[in-house]
């Protein structure tokens, strides 16, 4: 679903992203983590075209983002991407945020978006928020409506950035339990997050970013249980 060769990304003279090669299987769930500042945010930039890639290539569903021409729009729809701040559009409700780009972008019908939009919020486990504002919400009410908003547009792949991380600690769980369960309904995900706990309960394979180069990579079972590098060792060590 998704192919990373040799990329790198340099801002200025700062070489961010150092030659990273990386396989996503469809339906497979990545958790990207790594030291701050390693380059995570930027990789995930990449993977959806918000950042250009100094070097190497991006596939994804067989399509070469990193070519001369590329139909962002079409791409922007297959890859859908939550980040740590909601961004819901402040002056719509929550069913208004959810049909805006499915109707503006997709041409979908009103009624043809309004129905997916409310199997969405039964999924987020918010129904009874559909005509409520944004600052009407809880922080973690808002997030579940940042990641139904992404799915709205039916995307394949789902990338996720520390989206947990500006919620109060009692809110995580409830964000976390949507994405487990896009997790074990198949989604394409790529997470970065410093959940350890959800790392181990919903990944496939974590990846361990440094430096911009993928130093570790594993099955959370012997990623957590036996990391091989001293960087990894230090890092688990500092957060678990
Ligand atoms: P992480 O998400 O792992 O904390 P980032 O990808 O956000 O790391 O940042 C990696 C490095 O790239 C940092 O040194 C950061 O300052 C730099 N960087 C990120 N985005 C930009 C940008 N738009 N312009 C210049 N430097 C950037
Ligand atoms: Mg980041």
């Amino acid at each position: 679903m998704i192919k990373l060769e040799n990329i790198h990304k340099t801002f200025d003279n700062n070489q961010v992203l150092n030659g990273i090669d990386l396989t996503i299987a469809k339906g497979e769930v990545i958790v990207l983590i790594g030291p701050s500042g390693c380059g995570k945010s930027t990789l995930l930039r990449c993977i959806n075209g918000l950042e250009s890639v100094s070097e190497g290539k991006i596939w994804i569903d067989g399509i070469d983002i990193t070519g001369k021409r590329v139909n962002w729009q079409r791409i922007r729809q297959k890859v859908g991407m939550v980040f740590q701040s909601y961004n819901l559009y402040p002056h719509l409700t929550v069913l208004d945020n959810l049909i805006l780009s499915p109707v503006r972008v997709q041409k979908k019908t009103k009624k043809e978006a309004v129905e997916i939009a409310l199997s969405l919020l039964e999924r987020v486990g918010l129904s009874d928020k559909r005509n409520a504002y944004p600052a009407q919400l809880s922080g973690g009410q808002q997030q579940r409506i940042a990641i139904a908003r992404s799915l709205a547009m039916r995307p394949d792949v789902m990338l996720f950035d520390e989206v947990t991380s500006a919620l109060d600690p009692e809110l995580v769980k409830e964000v976390l339990d949507v994405m487990l369960d896009l997790a074990r309904e198949g989604m394409t995900m790529v997470i970065v997050t410093h959940e350890m706990g959800f790392a181990k309960a919903a990944a496939d394979r974590v990846v361990f970013l440094s430096g911009g180069a993928v130093i570790e990579e594993g099955p959370p079972e012997l990623f957590f249980e036996a990391p091989k590098d001293e960087r990894v060792k230090q890092f688990l060590n500092r957060v678990l």
